[in-house]
């Protein structure tokens, strides 16, 4: 068609239809230029075996079928354009009640991913009760790295981690760290702090790393009622983790804490969007094939609806929610424009933001109040971030990258 027609068609058009031609025209542009997926959550299943009283996954025995995981593998590897990895997490639930399908997830991907000349970096978020040495070998040989659900000591874990007899569920999970530790040089611990255990985190923290957990994301339970003393108490932890950090990395032991890394958010330049990688190029599917911008969207039937962003059938059909997500406006964030810490902060994260506010891009003020302690105690305390600097002992890598120590496992299956 000539730029004459064309522009012959677009005068005979009708405001009405010049209005909706704008914005089809937005939409397929946004489509086109949106980033790649890179990234995937895996709702294997929503089950579980635990009965953790602040878990916020909804307890439904709905488990993906393999089909599903198919079309969401081949729809990330379809979409994350020039990349050469991609990233998947298997989540739930329990992931690992549903092992067969695991093992067929993983060859099934692995082989998709190498006819197209791409590789996948395996994580898989376990509560650790299910491991067994034929598991361990069978997610290790592929390169898989787990992440622990493990919230420190056994006091404070067993406070909130209970099997369905109401029994605590700590030392069935660090009676395979050992075996973890073989080939997994870096193991990490997911930590959920509430105010019922918040004084134990050092504690947990230092009693982990003694088991040889040396990674760890730390998290704060958000349904719990988190008074100003619990706040003051959780601020007098971290400082207490702080120290122990200095101890240990002082003593080159192999321990990442990323909070006091130099690349964390507190530390480096604000990059040049706010928000998180949610929706940008990370998305998680869940068993019924349904796509959201990632696990924390799924809390309440709410937020779902909002933030649904399609379904492995028909791809990212939700192109304006996506956006929203991506909108790196400054105009749509009036609180943190107002705030001295706009520089070096990211908004928060945009499913808590909306869980507590109602907006994906006003924060509540707990998160603020921890934001303005991380930003003082940096001032007041530069040893902790410095202590990250120390290399490690002898026979670790110094490398940021969280990797394995490369070794074939050594594990033998007890059956
Ligand atoms: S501290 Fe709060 S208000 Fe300030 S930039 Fe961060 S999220 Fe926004
Ligand atoms: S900041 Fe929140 S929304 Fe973003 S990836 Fe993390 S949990 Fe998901």
């Amino acid at each position: 068609m000539s730029l004459a027609t064309i522009d012959q068609s677009l005068k005979d058009l009708s405001p009405e239809d010049l209005r909706t031609l704008a914005q089809r025209f937005a939409a397929e542009l946004a489509r086109v230029q949106r980033p790649n997926i890179r990234k995937l959550e895996l709702f294997v299943t929503e089950d579980c075996n635990l009965r953790c009283d602040y878990c916020w996954v909804p307890k439904n025995p709905r488990c993906m079928s393999l089909d599903t995981a198919k079309r969401a593998i081949d729809f990330v590897l379809d979409d994350c354009g020039q990349a050469e990895k991609v990233a998947v997490t298997l989540f739930g639930g329990e992931p690992l009640l549903e092992f067969d399908l695991v093992r067929q997830i993983m060859g099934y991907a692995m082989e998709r991913a190498s006819a197209l000349g791409k590789r996948i970096g395996w994580a898989m978020t376990t509560n650790g009760t299910l491991l067994s040495p034929r598991v361990v070998e069978f997610c290790l040989r592929r390169g898989l790295k787990f992440l622990l659900s493990v919230d420190g000591c056994r006091e404070s874990h067993d406070i909130h981690r209970k099997f369905a007899d109401g029994k605590g569920s700590f030392d069935e999970i660090v009676k395979w760290v050992p075996m973890l530790k073989r080939t997994q040089g870096w193991l990490g611990a997911r930590m959920t702090l509430t105010p019922t255990n918040v004084h134990l985190l050092a504690q947990g923290v230092t009693t982990l790393v003694e088991q040889g957990v040396n990674q760890f994301l730390i998290g704060r339970d958000l349904a719990s009622p988190w008074t100003a003393g619990a706040i003051h108490l959780l601020q007098e932890q971290w400082v207490a983790v702080g120290e122990a950090y200095q101890r240990l990395r002082a003593a080159r032991r192999p321990v990442r804490l990323t909070v006091f890394e130099k690349d964390s958010r507190h530390d480096a330049d604000k990059s040049d969007w706010w928000g998180c990688e949610a929706g940008r190029d990370k998305i998680a599917v869940m068993p019924s094939g349904d796509i959201y911008p990632c696990s924390r969207f799924i809390d309440k039937a709410g937020i779902q609806r909002t933030f649904w962003l399609g379904h492995v059938d028909v791809g990212l059909v939700a192109e304006r929610t996506r956006q929203q997500l991506t909108d790196d406006r400054d105009v749509i964030r009036y609180k943190c424009m107002k705030c001295a810490h706009r520089n070096t902060c990211m908004g928060g994260c945009p499913a808590t933001n909306y869980l507590c506010t109602g907006s994906p891009y006003i924060p509540p003020k707990i998160d603020c109040e921890m934001h303005t302690f991380w930003e003082r105690l940096r001032h007041e305390r530069p040893e902790f971030w410095a202590a990250s600097e120390i290399p490690y002992g002898a026979g670790k890598g110094n490398s940021d990258e969280c990797v394995g120590d490369g070794r074939l496992p050594q594990i033998r299956p007890t059956r």
